[in-house]
């Protein structure tokens, strides 16, 4: 496929992504994509995040394998994540979970500086690599434990959990300024999961409201041994 072909797909998904917008919105409370957020999704070439071979798949609006058992995300969640988090171009955002690097070269189109902590090492080696070849100059990676944050350049604008855990790690919502958004899935491997908007307000009170039933890949602990439960 051209790169002519890729951004008649890119544009096809969007308009995807914006249907999803709509028939989620009671829920959401978004009806539509914000202009910055459209066009970063599509400038952004989802095609270089994908492992070779699954280009063609880069633009079906659904989340694929990208290796060690770990997913890029869907899109439409993608953009959602994205438009919640409301963010200004001055903004500094921190993301956990790192995994393809696409959701990071999304952010970085919208705002000043992101921060990203990936678990596996194989897996941000390989995202710094696509985010150098797609122009995303201002992300930088850390590799280790995403609970604790990336504390050296707190607190941000925003943070944004793109791996699931049953409640949100307390290092991450210090992390955030007043008045600040934080975007995460919460809940069990194997139960389901809610995408849930934190708000930080001027006296450092917590707001919580739950958006959408979701699917991501669990929060590990790292070196913790995986806790297997065949048959859920
Ligand atoms: N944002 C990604 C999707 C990531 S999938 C994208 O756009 O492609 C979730 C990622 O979280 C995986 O890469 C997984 O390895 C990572 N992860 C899981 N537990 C983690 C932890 N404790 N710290 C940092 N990253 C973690």
């Amino acid at each position: 496929m051209s790169g002519t072909e890729f951004a008649r797909e890119r544009r096809r998904l969007l308009r995807e992504v914006e249907e999803d917008m709509r028939a989620c919105a009671a829920a959401t409370g978004r009806d539509t994509l914000s202009p910055r957020v459209a066009a970063a999704l599509e400038a952004v070439p989802r095609h270089r995040f994908v492992p070779h071979g699954m280009e063609s798949l880069a633009y079906a609006n659904r989340p694929l394998d990208i290796g060690l058992g770990q997913t890029i995300s869907q899109p439409f969640i993608v953009a959602l994540m994205t438009e919640l988090l409301d963010l200004q171009p001055g903004d500094t955002v921190l993301e956990i979970g790192t995994g393809s690097g696409y959701q990071a070269a999304v952010l970085a189109r919208l705002v000043e500086r992101v921060y990203s902590v990936e678990v596996l090492l194989e897996l941000a080696r390989t995202a710094q690599r696509h985010l150098q070849e797609s122009g995303s100059d201002n992300v930088a990676l850390r590799i280790g434990d995403g609970r604790l944050g990336w504390p050296e350049h707190a607190p941000y604008d925003a943070v944004i959990v793109t791996a699931a855990a049953p409640e949100i790690p307390g290092a991450l919502l210090d992390q955030l300024k007043t008045g600040g958004r934080l975007i995460a899935p919460l809940g069990l491997r194997h139960a389901a999961q809610e995408l849930v908007l934190f708000t930080k307000d001027a006296n450092g009170g917590i707001h919580r409201r739950i958006i959408l039933p979701v699917a991501f890949v669990p929060l590990v602990e790292p070196g913790a041994a995986e806790t297997a439960t065949p048959g859920h």
